[in-house]
């Protein structure tokens, strides 16, 4: 930080105060995670300064020697480590990967059926806001109203009658298993291409605690940052036969220069994630998980689908007569740091939004186990039911605040 102390004081002190931020809350958004010191210096390496567009080899500016040699070892190492048979790390974001996808073999026009948006989807699987809305024709499957899991006879019956070019399997809030297996039947029956957006899920599957999306499906992508655990931007993970189609989705199609210094640090992660220390961050996020949402359903909380068989808990907070926007806010005044979330039964009452939810995978990456959990269920509780008393809501904080010093981020 001494260069940018230097050069702009006003930005370094926020740098500081953000940091600050992150050591003293409890960061459970379940799109979040605290990337390993390697992964920042890789990140904020001379990387930042080369040009490159086109993939090793084959360049359109000079001086690529060693950043051709990163991209090869980043490319190696995410098809061993998700045993796929070919990777393209360039894109910049979970999104941009998911529009390669999109881009490599369907026209504009073509059918694409996915996970509808209030039942746990994202917005990049054709949201009427996202780019992808206009260019391909979406329709969307629903989870069953009673028990919240994915109703795979409703896909397959909307698969048979819509007749889409790719399925989509993959969400952003959900917080179950999905069956790639079953989906890769339907997909199969009707022609159609499946591809799993694993943006959420991708840690989880490179430490083998859950199945994996690669051998059922044609294109699978992932972001680093969320359990992945080590810097931003996406992989696409796909069969061989489609490589070239993705890598010209990629660049020239979608992209313009990638960024080498997201690069090197997707391959420190890839690196990493082949050690043991990774696998048991995501058991411990797995077990973390499972220990809060039954903690929360014992305090009186409905906890969407019941539980969950990943990092995420999602909570209905209106079974308490609380917004999630307000259940958001009283959290964060205490340093519980989460996002409301649409749930199924919104998707009736458009505008409303009764969830929030919840990720383990930043608390176990800091080393919080079970027991840590029981108490940040106690720290939930008690500031949602005491939203107005201000000397119970302090409390809460102090014992949160307790807690992270305990398990520093950065030490
Ligand atoms: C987070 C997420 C993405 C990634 O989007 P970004 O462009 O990296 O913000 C994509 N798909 C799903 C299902 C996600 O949850």
């Amino acid at each position: 930080m001494l260069h940018v102390s230097e050069d702009d004081p006003d930005i370094a002190q926020l740098i500081r105060n953000e940091e600050s931020r992150i050591e003293n809350t409890l960061d459970l958004i379940a799109a979040e995670n605290h990337a390993p010191l390697s992964i920042m210096e890789a990140m904020g390496s001379v990387l930042n300064t080369k040009t490159i567009e086109g993939y090793p080899g084959k360049r359109f500016h000079a001086g690529c020697k060693y950043v051709d040699e990163i991209e090869r070892i980043a490319i190696s190492r995410a098809k061993t480590l998700f045993g796929a048979e070919y990777a393209n790390v360039q894109p910049h974001s979970g999104t941009s990967a998911n529009l390669a996808v999109f881009f490599s073999v369907l026209e504009v026009g073509d059918k694409v059926l996915a996970m509808s948006l209030p039942h746990g989807g994202h917005l990049s699987h054709g949201h009427q806001a996202s780019l992808t809305s206009r260019c391909f024709t979406f329709r969307h499957y629903h989870v069953d109203t009673k028990t919240e899991l994915i109703d795979y006879d409703n896909v397959r019956r909307m698969a048979e009658a819509f007749r889409p070019k790719m399925i989509v399997a993959g969400a952003s809030s959900y917080p179950r298993l999905i069956d790639y297996e079953k989906m890769a039947d339907i997909a199969r029956d009707i022609s159609a291409y499946l591809f799993a957006d694993a943006a959420h899920i991708g840690g989880l599957v490179a430490g083998k605690v859950i199945p994996s999306p690669v051998p059922y499906c044609d294109f699978v992508t992932l972001t680093c940052y969320k359990t992945m655990m080590g810097g931003r931007g996406g992989v696409i993970l796909c069969k061989e036969r489609y490589g070239k189609k993705i890598d010209k989705a990629v660049f020239p199609g979608c992209q313009g220069t990638s960024a080498v210094n997201f690069i090197a640090a997707k391959a420190v992660i890839f690196k990493l994630a082949q050690e043991p220390r990774f696998g048991e961050i995501q058991k411990r996020t797995l077990a973390n998980a499972v220990c809060l949402a039954k903690e929360l359903g014992t305090r009186g909380y409905r906890i969407v689908t019941g539980g969950t068989e990943n990092h995420q808990v999602i909570i209905d907070v209106g079974s308490k007569g609380l917004r999630g926007n307000d259940a958001e806010k009283i959290l964060e005044s205490v340093g519980i740091i989460t996002n409301r979330n649409v749930i199924p039964r919104d998707a009736e009452n458009p505008g409303t939004i009764s969830g929030i939810r919840l990720g383990t995978a930043a608390v176990s990456t800091r080393g919080m186990g079970t027991a840590e959990m029981k108490e940040i269920a106690k720290l939930i509780d008690g500031a949602l039911i005491n939203a107005n008393k201000k000397k119970l809501l302090d409390q809460v904080a102090q014992k949160g605040a307790e807690l992270c010093r305990k398990f520093p981020v950065y030490a």
